[in-house]
């Protein structure tokens, strides 16, 4: 038995010492290191998530540099903001106007460049594939109520993820048909929009804090809020 773990510990010793040594060695330029593999790089807002997308989207988060870097590699040229404080508790930094996502378009609307980069890999990731999936087309719109209010939560003291730009709340799709998907009109029930909804709902908890739907409150029956805050919650 205690061959066996000490035979297996040299095992995993032996791996980790291979892929440090690999890791090295491309590095040095020997040979190309996967980019969505390379804990070092910034990640590819067009491609998919992996085991390191939570690590890399924190360095997007902690630097506004990274993050404008990454939209620019997306192909999606966007420009750091300047810092506005309106009051002691509603600022603006490290915002971007966001206009496109990497297929569909929204009402330019300012918000953290760290939101919209996860709103980015969302799109991608989640919403086209699940559009895909129900509705055979893809979502050319993301329908929105905005980003940036200076406000608290509602019935509490404590200012909102909004009051920073923190947040953002989705309230539909349009699809390339025309068709519109909303979080008012088709939430309820067991139909193609309704699933395609929670899909998209349970795949934003991939990449935000917090998710809050119709199924968390009459305050959201008609939106879906997500936000960068401290707190996690999926409802
Ligand atoms: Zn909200």
């Amino acid at each position: 038995m205690s061959l066996s773990f000490r035979r297996l510990r040299f095992l995993l010793a032996l791996i980790l010492m291979l892929l440090v040594s690999a890791y090295g060695l491309s590095r040095l330029g020997y040979f190309e290191w996967p980019r969505a593999y390379d804990p070092l790089v910034l990640p590819d807002l067009d491609a998919a998530s992996n085991f390191l997308t939570p690590f890399k989207l924190k360095r997007i988060d902690s630097n506004a540099e990274n993050c404008r870097a990454a939209f620019a590699r997306a192909g999606k040229a966007v420009a750091i903001e300047p810092t506005r404080i309106d009051t002691a508790q509603c600022s603006k930094q490290d915002t971007i106007k966001l206009a496109n996502l990497s297929t569909a378009t929204l009402n330019v609307e300012e918000t953290r460049c760290a939101i919209a980069a996860r709103l980015f890999m969302w799109e991608h990731n989640i919403v086209q594939p699940a559009a895909s999936k129900y509705f055979n087309e893809p979502v050319t719109e993301l329908l929105h109520f905005g980003s940036y209010s200076c406000r608290n939560i509602r019935g509490s003291s404590a200012a909102s993820e909004h009051a920073t730009a923190n947040a953002f709340d989705i309230s539909g799709f349009r699809l390339r048909s025309g068709k519109l998907v909303t979080l008012k009109q088709d939430w309820q029930g067991s139909q193609p929009p309704a699933e395609f909804l929670r899909e998209v709902r349970g795949g934003a908890c991939d990449y935000f804090n917090v998710v809050l739907s119709p199924d968390y409150n009459a305050d959201h029956h008609d939106h879906l809020h997500v936000d960068m805050g401290w707190y996690r919650s999926c409802r």
